[in-house]
């Protein structure tokens, strides 16, 4: 323990000496859309701070669904499950949360085009698509028996400053 120098000022931050995290939450870090994603964890899905852990993941879930066009993410993914699960024992749970107008599903969609959509009529379906994907692999790649939930992310409104959390 140390405390700041004599004469220095440092706000002081709580921090949990002990945290027990049931859940993993493999979200976009998309700016527009971090408030809202922090909001519904803690207030629909009742998610206290230390009680999951957040590792961002660019465009949620399509590391997962394109191992071979992003082999490094797909891996990355995979890593970090791995080590979550081998570090945090007292997980039980992990929650993928994708949302409508992601730049990195985006993307994809103008580089590869409408094979992208793997015969989905849209994007968010095909998010819808990967979701359920992923639920079905994570506890392959986390090698153990876990529980799974999935949920898409729209918008409530033309100018897009409110939305929701559908599950998928
Ligand atoms: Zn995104």
């Amino acid at each position: 323990m140390s405390t700041p120098a004599l004469g220095v000022d440092r706000k002081i931050y709580r921090v949990l000496a002990h945290a027990k995290p049931r859940a993993i939450i493999i979200a976009c870090p998309d700016p527009r859309i971090w408030e809202a994603t922090l909001c519904f964890i803690h207030e629909e899905l009742g998610l206290r701070y230390g009680e999951y852990l957040f590792p961002a993941q660019l465009g949620g879930v399509v590391a997962l669904s394109q191992p071979v066009t992003m082999p490094y993410a797909s891996q990355h993914y995979g890593d970090t499950l791995e080590f979550c699960f081998k570090h945090f024992p007292s997980l039980e749970e992990i929650i993928h949360i994708n949302h409508d107008d992601c730049a990195r599903y985006r993307d994809f969609h103008e580089t590869i085009g409408k094979f992208f959509l793997r015969g989905a009529p849209d994007l968010s379906e095909r998010q819808r698509r990967d979701l359920g994907l992923a639920s079905g692999l994570a506890p392959v790649v986390a090698k153990r028996p876990l529980e799974t939930r999935q949920f898409l992310m729209q918008y409530a409104n033309a100018d897009r400053t409110e939305a929701y959390f559908d599950p998928a």
